[in-house]
């Protein structure tokens, strides 16, 4: 027998998909419109607008990708990066892996700069690769690793690359909406960020931005991007110039309905004061958790403030406080990743769930498990 699916409301303190806003949810279910349509057309340039305030730019190239933030990892990589290019990733964690492995499926030449799981990447090694590495095309990294609740230092670690002429591609998939990001004061050339994380919104968007710069770069490629639906000139005949939008694929409308909501709420409440909801939330947790004996893995000037790793104290099952605090407590906390697997919990207070109300409920249901 068939029956309408009608899921669990879980509360989602994990590293995401947090819990999208009543008020988002509502925007989704609106009647769909088609992709060229023109009241669409004006919605997808509202969008545009409003993520230009989200990532503080002035790039015409900031859009939305009908995909996961994975996407736009993706399509940063493959715009500008170029078969035979040498590439430095910076690397502290599972995210800025899957970096690497893009840029080796290109035929990009990958130079390493490995950082300690845990740890904000040292810009002094960054450095070191770029003397060793002066023919370094692009160089990129992660803002917020989530896979370890490290925070990095994009503005230092960008003035260093531009120093050596070098393309920036940052990762702002957790921290955009909640941590400071300055696309055009930083100089960053190419960012992406999801959906589904610090914008409380449904997955499957990914925002992204490309500086002239970059743009300029892709257009003067000599080899062809390799990649149809990533291929940025594509992508820019949907969603720019003034009514000669060209089909490229069928934007998922709804979504977009979903997202415009999400960012008209971030814009109402203020970037900036979304920043520092999510640092001050982020220090009432940790206190809280101490008082309970546990301690964050990140030292404290490195630490994403809506994503936190706490250690797993000796003697505890951690796979069983999980399981408990989402059975008894219908509440989800993330696992650790790669190196830290079984070593940390990782808890989110991301957008709408980063309130005193949330901190409340995990502290009081943690407690009862432990
Ligand atoms: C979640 C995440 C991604 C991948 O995003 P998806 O939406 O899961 O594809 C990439 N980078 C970082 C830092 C992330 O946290």
């Amino acid at each position: 027998m068939i029956n309408t699916f009608m899921p669990i409301n879980r509360i989602l303190m994990g590293p995401g998909p947090s819990n999208v806003h009543p008020k988002v949810l509502k925007a989704l279910s609106k009647p769909a419109l088609g992709h060229l349509d023109p009241q669409f057309i004006e919605l997808m340039d509202e969008i545009k607008d409003i993520l230009r305030y989200t990532f503080k730019t002035e790039n015409d190239a900031t859009f939305v990708l009908s995909g996961p933030g994975s996407l736009g990892m993706e399509a940063c990589l493959i715009n500008l990066v170029q078969p035979g290019d040498k590439v430095v990733v910076c690397v502290g964690g599972y995210f800025a892996n899957r970096m690497t492995q893009i840029v080796e499926k290109i035929g990009g030449k990958v130079v390493v700069v490995k950082e300690t799981w845990g740890r904000a990447i040292d810009p002094n090694k960054l450095e070191y690769a770029l003397k060793q590495n002066p023919d370094s095309k692009v160089v990129a990294f992660v803002h917020a690793e989530t896979s370890t609740g490290a925070l990095s230092d994009i503005k230092t670690l960008s003035e260093i690359v531009h120093k050596y002429n070098a393309l920036v591609i940052a990762d702002t998939v957790t921290s955009l909406g909640a941590v400071e990001v300055q696309i055009d004061k930083w100089e960053i050339d190419a960012a992406y960020s999801c959906s589904q994380k610090g914008l409380s919104c449904v997955a499957g968007m990914s925002p992204i931005t490309f500086s002239q710069r970059a743009v300029d770069h892709i257009k003067n490629r000599k080899i062809p991007v390799q990649s149809w639906f990533n291929d940025l000139n594509l992508l820019l005949s949907y969603w720019s110039g003034p009514g000669k939008r060209v089909y490229h694929h069928t934007a998922p409308s709804n979504q977009f309905y979903g997202l415009h909501e999400a960012l008209l709420l971030l814009k109402e409440e203020g970037i900036e004061n979304s920043w520092s909801r999510h640092k001050e939330n982020s220090l009432k947790l940790i206190s809280r958790l101490k008082e309970l004996g546990l301690e964050p893995l990140v030292p404290e000037n490195e630490r994403i403030p809506n994503l936190l790793t706490i250690k797993v104290p000796d003697g505890v099952d951690e796979a069983q406080v999980r399981m408990d605090l989402l059975n008894k407590h219908n509440l989800e906390i993330g696992v650790g990743l790669g190196e830290l697997a079984g070593k940390v919990w990782r808890i989110g207070l991301m957008g709408y769930n980063s309130n005193e109300r949330m901190i409340d409920y995990f502290i009081k249901s943690l407690k009862e498990v432990l």
